[in-house]
């Protein structure tokens, strides 16, 4: 708005100057053209005059001779030029009126001068002529200086015309000048107007949207003005508070308002390019809360929220003082303690600090009726020397946790550089299995459950194989603890569970009935994912037998809290069976077989690898089968390596086996074959074949 105003008002000064400059000119033209002519009348009458001079004195000269011919022709010549003088007279009366009356009287008087000079000369007295000439020389000479003045008076005029016109044009050129720098001046007030109102909001604008994008929070934000850049500005503003909301939530533990993993990593990263320098130690001290998943099980998950804020306040309370305190994910914290004396041994101190944290955590806690004791495992990791980022830093104070925690738990471990190595093998491993799982390189063997009575294959056990390709078929020793640990089990677990209940529809559909048995980690049990899988999963053709058994470890059931016995229930409501595993090599009382929802018992091999030696391991055996048979529950024998072990078994009663003695673990294809064969040729013929071959095959695994 201001801009066009100041347009116009240039435009318009601009054209009223041009104006009023050219009426002056045509003005000045006209006086000027006027002049000119006075100029041209007067300088024609000069001339006729100097004529009028000349003959004049031609005729004083004739008049002195007696040549009468000779004055006529004078005479005639004056008079003809006095003629043409009065012409000029007549214009220069238009042009000049006064001078034209001042000459008119002495130009009159001419002619009778003239005449009466004549006279004289002819009368013959030519003495009376001369007063006569002089007077007619006195009125020329009065014409000629009245002219002169009137030629002089105009040139006067000339110069101030020209005067006037010279002052009019350095008028023109101010006036210019004055225009050219009013709208250079406009032109600068616009500019700054533009700057002001545009390019200035503009760039501020930019410049937020910049620092918006890229994570910065002082932003400095464009003013709020009532224009479009004011409702950007509102945007950004709106833009910037949530984006500073989702930066506080992607870096703060919402239930402890602890800083998170996120958080750790930058700040850690921060502290140890800050050390580089300073050359001040950063220490990290990785705490994991022991026994917190019983916690969390039994008194739900409600009660080990309030179990984390009470740990968190206590660890708030005994670590060191200007610690960073986060919450690396579930039942972990870290305390990042940053410039330490470099110049003491530094094992002292930070032992002093782990202690310090042990005894403040190790108060018990009243917890509802109950009075929990809590305690932590610590690892301790210091930059320099046990990693060079904050990742490898967390790295090994978490494997200096993991062997605290292996300890015994309630107590700290320093990272040390063949803990971190064997971390750092583990995390590759893990990586690699991820690979693996990808390429599909897992896959479940099958080793035959056998009826030693009816000889005949009745189940299997799917075991799983990794198909390396580098490393050729890898067992599951070799890669099932890394899995746990890394909670790659649950994956593993899934992939074989669904190859093996694929594998059992398969034979189910070519009639071989097998109820297939598959391992559960005590993971998967916890994650309960599984349970939507085993809903799809369809039952044996033509009845409502399920095809999948499953096999947990003593350990895995005896840490049956609550949210695991319902899994457990779940997946036996399902129509599922359950076995448990390596029976007798966990600590489980005889007590709990009755309370635990188990289908069946697994005698683990260690029994029946020294039943033949030890009468304890026999008695064991022999125990477990009255037992079993009187809670009415199946038991398989695992293990079985050779006739004797098949032959004792079976008198004890124990007809259901599975071990080397039949076959190793096949791949699905080979197992059919190998339960064929099996089959076909009977449990003597077997047993014969065996034999033949035995003291190679005994006790090699
Ligand atoms: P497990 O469940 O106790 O499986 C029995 C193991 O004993 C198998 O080892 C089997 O090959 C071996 N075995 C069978 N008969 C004999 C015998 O007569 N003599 C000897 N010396 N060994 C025998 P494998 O296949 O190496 O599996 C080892 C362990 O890996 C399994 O022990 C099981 O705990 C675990 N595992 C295997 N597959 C899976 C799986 O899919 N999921 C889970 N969670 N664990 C699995
Ligand atoms: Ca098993
Ligand atoms: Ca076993």
């Amino acid at each position: 708005m201001t801009l066009c105003l100041g347009l116009v008002a240039v435009l318009g000064g601009a054209s009223l100057v041009i104006g009023s400059v050219m009426l002056r000119d045509q003005e000045a033209n006209a006086a000027r053209v006027q002049q000119f002519d006075r100029f041209e009348t007067i300088y024609a009458a000069q001339q006729a005059m100097s004529l009028v001079r000349r003959y004049s004195g031609q005729l004083g000269n004739a008049i002195q001779t007696p040549n009468r011919q000779q004055q006529d022709a004078a005479r005639k010549a004056q008079r003809e030029a006095k003629a043409s003088f009065d012409g000029e007279l007549l214009k220069l009366s238009g042009a000049d009126p006064i001078s034209a009356r001042l000459i008119e009287e002495a130009s009159d008087e001419i002619d009778g001068l003239s005449v009466r000079a004549l006279d004289s000369a002819t009368s013959g007295d030519p003495e009376r002529a001369a007063p006569l000439l002089l007077a007619l020389q006195q009125r020329i000479d009065l014409i000629d200086e009245t002219l002169q003045t009137a030629s002089k008076r105009e040139q006067l005029r000339t110069g101030e015309l020209q005067a006037a016109e010279h002052s009019r044009l350095k008028d023109l050129v101010r006036l210019c000048a004055a225009i050219i720098g009013g709208a250079g001046l406009l032109g600068v007030l616009m500019t700054l107007g533009i700057v002001r109102s545009v390019i200035r909001p503009l760039q501020a604008t930019t410049n937020a949207i910049r620092q918006v994008n890229a994570g910065e929070i002082d932003i400095d934000l464009p003013p709020i003005r009532p224009d479009e850049f004011g409702d950007i500005a509102v945007a950004l503003r709106q833009f910037r508070d949530q984006a500073e909301r989702l930066r506080r939530l992607a870096y703060q533990d919402p239930l402890t308002g602890l800083g998170n993993r996120a958080r750790l990593e930058e700040t850690l990263q921060r502290a140890i390019d800050r050390s580089r320098q300073t050359r001040e130690p950063v220490a990290l001290f990785y705490v994991d809360l022991d026994n917190f998943r019983a916690v969390n099980d039994k008194f739900g998950h409600k009660a080990g929220d309030r179990y984390l804020c009470e740990a968190t306040a206590r660890l708030h309370r005994f670590m060191p003082p200007g610690a960073l305190l986060c919450r690396h994910g579930g039942d972990k914290f870290t305390i990042t303690v940053d410039g330490l004396d470099a110049g003491s041994a530094l094992e002292t101190p930070l032992r002093e600090q782990a202690d310090c944290l042990l005894r403040g955590l190790a108060e018990s806690y009243p917890f509802g009726d109950h009075l929990l004791n809590m305690s932590v495992s610590i690892g301790i990791a210091v930059f320099p020397g046990d990693g060079e980022t904050a990742e490898q830093i967390i790295a090994s104070a978490d494997a200096a946790m993991f062997v605290a925690k292996k300890n015994g738990r309630n107590n700290a471990r320093f990272a040390s550089a063949q803990l971190t190595g064997t971390m750092r093998r583990q995390l590759a491993l893990a990586s690699e299995i991820r690979r693996g799982l990808e390429r599909d390189e897992f896959e479940p063997f099958y080793q035959p459950v056998v009826d030693v009575e009816k000889g005949l294959v009745v189940g299997a056990e799917a075991l799983l194989r990794w198909r390396h390709p580098e490393n050729g078929l890898m067992p599951p020793s070799e890669f099932i603890q890394v899995a746990e640990d890394s909670g790659l089990i649950n994956q593993l677990g899934e992939l074989c569970l669904i190859k093996a209940h694929e594998q059992a529809q398969i034979w189910a559909a070519k009639n071989r009935r097998l109820r297939v048995s598959v391992n559960l980690s005590v993971r998967q049990v916890h994650d309960g994912r599984i349970l939507q899988l085993l809903r799809g999963f369809s039952s044996a053709p033509g009845s409502r037998e399920r095809l999948i058994d499953f096999e947990l470890t003593e350990s895995a059931l005896l840490d049956s809290t609550e949210y695991s016995h319902t899994m457990l229930t779940e997946i036996k409501r399902l129509g599922f069976r359950i076995g448990l595993d390596d029976f007798g090599t966990g600590y489980s009382s005889f007590s709990y077989l009755q309370r635990l929802p188990i289908d069946k018992i697994k005698i683990d091999r260690q029994f029946v690898t020294s039943m033949g030696a030890s009468k304890q391991a026999l008695a064991i055996v022999s125990a477990t089968l009255t037992l079993a048979q009187n809670l009415d529950l199946g038991v398989i024998a695992e293990g079985v390596e050779n006739t004797a072990q098949m032959r004792q078994l079976r008198i004890l009663g124990c007809k259901l086996q599975q071990g080397f003695y039949f076959t190793r673990a096949l791949p699905a294809a080979d197992f059919e074959a190998w339960a064929v064969a099996f089959e076909e040729n009977g449990m003597d013929a077997h047993a014969t074949a065996v034999a033949a071959r035995e003291p190679v095959t005994v006790g090699i695994r």
